[in-house]
């Protein structure tokens, strides 16, 4: 396997319960997720539980209770429950959740500071080839190398994926505003930007901020979170107040890409998983669920059909019309967000308020699907 982030720690893992034999190569030195938040809905959160590790994201974690849409002064308009169903939904730190996956697995299992280049066909084998001039061979090769997949690339050719207009910012703060309703995802939407926010484990808050942007758009000379104090200044107060408490260094900023589905994903004995598969902009917060969900099937596929060609086209089967389907809808709800005239941006609010049952319906299914 190709690349060490969420999906392939979990692969690795679901392969290693599966009892298969599986080895990550990671190009980092060092494993570390990015300082930020993330929410794992009943999708993921049922992938955990088939791997064994869902108490253990509870205790590291932060049971969400709804998810609520909210107006940039924060007049409520939907408020999901998302509790009280057969499985729960987590807020976790990144960080906290790759620990987890690679906790446990043995250390053998990954080898890290190799970075992929090629791959060869020798019959039924393929090679890997890391710039380091390490190659080794095995049955089949799973390229879960994220945004920029180099397996991608060597597959199907180099083409870069698709810039949608936002650039992001996030941050982590153990300043709890007094406005915070516990176990809430609270998100504001105003016109062409957006802010979030929710709780993780041990009472730290996780924020993220989106808003409509030129592609690799610098940092303004006054700093991430001076830009930030201004662009959210007259919001829901909780709003300057977690940007006022997060230090500067902790702000990471990222542009949005996505890809539109396409397939084939697999060719003979060589896949792709998660972002390297399908990437999405985060707006429905399903990318590293999703990636979960295909690490669980690929394993699945893979101890049930005795070759991996076979196993990879029933896996790409199975994966890839929800995939396409949750690209999409990410897609859109960008597009909804994106609307920077004060009557649209208004009329967008009125729609969502309308459509509440209808918006939550959608987001209890997505969460329903169990893998
Ligand atoms: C702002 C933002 C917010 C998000 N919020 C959420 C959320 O709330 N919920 C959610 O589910 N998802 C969210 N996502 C999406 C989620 O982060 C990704 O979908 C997920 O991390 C993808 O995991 P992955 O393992 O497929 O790829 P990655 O995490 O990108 O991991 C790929 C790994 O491959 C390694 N690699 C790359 N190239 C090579 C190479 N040539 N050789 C060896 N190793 C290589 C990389 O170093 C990396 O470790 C968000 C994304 C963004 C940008």
């Amino acid at each position: 396997m190709v690349g060490g982030g969420i999906g392939g720690a979990a692969t690795a893992l679901a392969l290693h319960r599966a009892g298969l034999d599986a080895v990550i190569y990671e190009r980092t030195k060092e494993l570390r997720e990015v300082g930020a938040g993330i929410a794992l809905w009943a999708n993921a959160t049922h992938i955990l539980k088939q791997l064994d590790l869902l108490e253990d994201a509870i205790r590291v974690g932060c049971l969400t209770t709804n998810y609520q849409f909210n107006s940039q002064l924060g007049k409520e308009l939907v408020n999901v429950p998302v509790a009280g169903f057969e499985l729960p939904v987590v807020g976790i730190h990144r960080a906290e959740l790759q620990q987890l996956l690679w906790k446990n697995l043995p250390q053998e299992k990954f080898v890290l500071g190799e970075k992929f280049e090629r791959f060869e066909r020798n019959e039924n084998q393929v090679r890997a080839y890391f710039a380091s001039g390490l190659s080794v061979e095995g049955d089949a090769l799973i390229g879960a190398d994220g945004l920029r997949s180099r397996v991608r690339a060597e597959l199907w050719g180099d083409r870069p994926p698709t810039y949608r207009n936002y650039k992001t910012w996030r941050g982590l703060t153990d300043y709890v505003p007094s406005k915070y309703r516990p176990g809430y995802i609270q998100e504001f939407l105003g016109r062409g930007k957006g802010f979030g926010f929710m709780m993780l484990g041990k009472e730290k808050m996780y924020w993220y901020a989106a808003a409509t942007a030129p592609k690799a758009q610098p940092d303004l000379e006054i700093g991430r979170k001076k830009e930030l104090e201004m662009m959210y200044q007259d919001w829901f107060s909780s709003i300057p107040e977690l940007i006022a408490a997060t230090n500067e260094a902790d702000i990471l900023t990222t542009d949005l890409y996505d890809r539109p589905p396409t397939q084939p994903w697999s060719q003979q004995n060589i896949t792709l998983l998660g972002d390297a598969a399908h990437p999405m902009l985060p707006t429905m917060g399903q990318g590293a669920c999703t990636a979960l969900e295909d690490a669980y099937i690929v394993a699945k596929c893979l101890k049930e059909e005795s070759l991996p060609t076979t196993a990879f086209q029933h896996y790409e089967s199975l994966r890839f019309p929800r995939t396409k389907a949750i690209v999409e809808q990410s897609l859109q709800a960008g597009r909804m967000g994106e609307l920077k005239n004060p009557l649209a941006a208004g009329l967008r609010n009125t729609f969502i308020k309308v459509m509440g049952s209808a918006i939550s319906n959608s987001f209890k299914s997505l969460h329903a699907y169990r893998a």
